[in-house]
């Protein structure tokens, strides 16, 4: 049976990357390292990365939803969810708003809002999402009006992984928005939020950093979708193998696979695999060619359910290097990662 390794110490490693890396920059204060766990810790297993994360002392996290967010529940002190609504409220665990008409929607699945956390997301030129800046004091307001406590304010920049002139100029967004929070926290007299705008990338891209706490999400996976000296020490967590479903000797000329666009040049020996693109291994049609760890080539096209490769190995690695597979398709190791099969199995190593 396929199955993927999570290699605890990778994951540490990849945690004392980030501090150290804070602690260069703001050695006097200390910047807290929140794990993002959406989407199934982007491939990784949201209950087994959520333990690691909680037994190293990581005490923050964020994911999509809220059913994620009931699953870890026990493990964090505070959870944010991104996008969705709450159901049952829990004191540590948060919704986030991008739209005054949010705080009405809860209303309707929860009553009263008295003493619900949430954090306040505010769009500073990505465009995607949060609130207009315009709207600040309105939304705080409301939110102060119904007995909410404000958690957070946050943003998101979305120029982390290049050099556009643009990353600066959303920080600076951002100064200005906390500057505006903690004028209204003084004259509504409502604690200090915490202000978070920094995802990986754009972690180690700053040279300084006044925010309290970071969200970082593919470093701890060991990746960036960027080349940054600060984070060249990040490992992969993550390696995936596929075991021998059965081995054939085909001769020369004889094909391979759906409508046999791999012929083969002699007699060779091929073997099949349990892992195929519905276990999240991206469909080969022949036009380009992938390769697994030890050199073999994954022979196009691949199933569904399983991949031919030459030789006759037990077992095999099929990714131990998320960057290389998305290289080849044109994509970013995020997607890699987080399309595998939440069915494979995962062992800690
Ligand atoms: C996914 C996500 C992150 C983490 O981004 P990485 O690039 O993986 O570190 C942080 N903040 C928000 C709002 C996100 O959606």
């Amino acid at each position: 049976m396929a199955y993927i390794t999570i290699n605890r110490k990778h994951f540490e490693n990849n945690i004392d990357v980030v501090k150290r890396h804070l602690e260069s920059i703001e050695p006097s204060r200390e910047i807290e390292i929140a794990a993002v766990l959406k989407d199934n810790a982007y491939g990784h297993g949201l209950e087994i990365m959520a333990e690691l994360a909680s037994s190293y002392g990581i005490k923050t996290a964020f994911v999509k939803n809220y059913d994620e967010a009931l699953r870890i529940k026990d493990k964090f002190d505070c959870i944010t969810f991104f996008y969705d609504d709450m159901r049952e409220k829990f004191s540590h665990i948060y919704p986030s708003i991008h739209h005054l008409s949010d705080i009405d929607r809860f209303e309707k699945s929860l009553g009263n809002l008295s003493d619900l956390g949430v954090e306040l997301k505010v769009n500073v030129g990505m465009n995607r999402n949060g609130i207009t800046p315009s709207d600040l004091e309105s939304v705080i307001e409301k939110i102060m009006k119904n007995n909410m406590r404000l958690i957070g304010v946050f943003a998101h920049n979305g120029y982390g992984d290049g050099e556009d002139a643009e990353f600066y100029a959303e920080i600076e967004r951002f100064e200005d928005i906390k500057g505006r929070v903690v004028k209204l926290s003084n004259t509504l007299g409502f604690p200090m939020p915490r202000f978070h705008t920094l995802n990986s990338s754009s972690t180690f891209r700053v040279k300084t950093c006044s925010d309290s706490l970071v969200r970082i999400g593919i470093a701890l996976y060991g990746y960036l979708a960027c080349d940054i000296q600060s984070a060249s020490n990040l490992k992969p967590v993550l390696k995936l193998y596929a075991n021998k479903v059965s081995s054939r000797i085909l001769k020369k000329g004889d094909r391979v696979g759906y409508d046999g666009v791999s012929q083969m040049n002699d007699e060779v020996i091929v073997s099949t695999y349990d892992i195929g693109y519905g276990d999240g291994l991206c469909r080969l049609n022949g036009d380009r060619k992938l390769f697994l760890p030890n050199g073999n080539e994954i022979i196009a096209k691949n199933s569904m359910d399983c991949f031919s490769s030459y030789g006759e190995l037990d077992e095999i690695c099929v990714i131990d290097d998320a960057n290389y597979v998305a290289g080849i398709f044109d994509t970013i190791p995020h997607e890699v990662l987080v399309r595998l099969s939440p069915f494979i199995k995962r062992i800690v190593v």
